[in-house]
């Protein structure tokens, strides 16, 4: 299959390209397409076997469920039992937007597409021309990230092109994304509503609009004994090709340790790569240094890290130590997100 690449302008969207996007779709085909999240590689989420195409283009686990996008409020009734009221809020407070809920799915949706359960999740991205794609399709996109499993989530199309080229039909390419990191998942299914994935819509937000809301423990701790709920977090995600520590602990003794380490890494000829911010980054020798940018500014910091991730397995790195990030908003997703990649290997210092 030869992949075509396809500039979609943000100002200016190219309706026929997004035409035949949508055609290819319809017809059972698959498409990479921006969102303000990350890129997603979608597929006719009511037709089982686009969803099953899905699973074989990323070289994911078939057990691992694809979340449903829509483009309009309007079509949710059609793939959820109900709409409960927890879901209405929500829908007002954040959609279109990176909230991502759990429902129980109607007859309409094939368990394909929801790796089995029987419930599915679902969003309604905020970006222009995801909007309008899911729209040409037909209303209903499944999509997980256009990774091959086992990646980070591409944050351009060119890495897009790297992981899946030759295993989708098109690549819609709108520039970077906006936000960096997946949308944040709620499970609406439950009472109270939990939260399997932390995002760009923080617990305090939900809390502000639901109420009572829980955090799934195992998102942040190795060692809970429990399966984490959504299964995609049971896999470990992404490892990068080098040895990823966070290190965590008072900003000096933080640069002190990992400087320590990158002494013994350079006396050992590893290759050595650190991810500071823009404070610190005068602070480290290392052969490959990159920041994420102020630390005290959020949303840059997690719009930058999977970029460096791939830059850094790119560069072959074989030592990498990275900054820890504890705030309570969208920190909490970069550090998700980082604990994941790290495997959980944390230093206090
Ligand atoms: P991705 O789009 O690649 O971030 O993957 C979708 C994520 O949504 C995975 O982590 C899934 O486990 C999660 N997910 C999708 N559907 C469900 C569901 N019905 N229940 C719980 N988690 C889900
Ligand atoms: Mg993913």
């Amino acid at each position: 299959m030869v992949t075509r690449i396809v500039t979609i302008e943000q100002q200016h969207i190219d309706t026929a390209a997004i035409r035949e996007a949508g055609e290819i779709i319809r017809a059972g085909g698959l498409v990479a397409f921006p969102t303000e999240t990350v890129y997603g590689l979608g597929g006719d989420a009511l037709n089982p076997e686009s969803s099953k195409k899905i699973y074989e283009a990323k070289g994911r686990p078939s057990d691992n469920p694809l979340i449903v996008h829509i483009a309009r409020i309007e079509a949710l009734p059609a793939i959820v039992r109900e709409v409960p009221e927890t879901a209405k809020k929500l829908a007002e407070a954040f959609w279109p937007g990176p909230l991502t809920m759990i429902l129980p799915k109607a007859e309409a949706v094939p368990k394909e597409t929801t790796g089995g359960l029987d419930t599915v999740a679902v969003r309604m991205p905020s970006h222009p021309a995801a909007l309008a794609f899911i729209e040409a399709a037909g209303g209903y996109v499944a999509a997980p990230s256009a990774n091959r499993s086992g990646r980070p989530s591409p944050t351009l199309a060119r890495y897009v092109a790297e992981d899946l080229d030759g295993r989708v039909e098109m690549i819609l390419d709108g520039g970077d994304v906006e936000l960096g990191l997946e949308s944040t998942i709620v499970d609406l299914a439950v009472e109270p509503p939990v939260i399997l994935r932390p995002g760009f819509v923080t617990e305090q937000m939900l809390r502000e609009t639901l109420g009572t809301v829980e955090t799934d423990e195992t998102l942040f701790r190795s060692d809970s004994g429990q399966a984490p709920k959504a299964p995609g977090m049971k896999y470990r995600h992404y490892a990068p090709k080098g040895e990823l520590t966070i290190v965590r602990g008072e900003a000096a003794a933080v640069t002190d340790y990992i400087n320590g380490q990158l002494a013994r890494g350079h006396k050992e000829n590893k290759k050595t790569g650190v991810i500071a911010t823009d404070e610190t980054i005068g602070r480290y020798e290392s052969q490959v240094l990159r920041s994420v940018g102020k630390r005290n500014d959020e949303r840059e910091v997690a719009q930058r890290l999977y970029r460096i991730l791939r830059e850094f397995d790119d560069e072959g790195v074989e030592l990498i130590y990275s900054e820890s990030f504890d705030g309570a908003g969208i920190s909490q997703a970069v550090m998700n997100r980082l604990l994941k990649a790290a495997g959980h290997r944390i230093k206090e210092v």
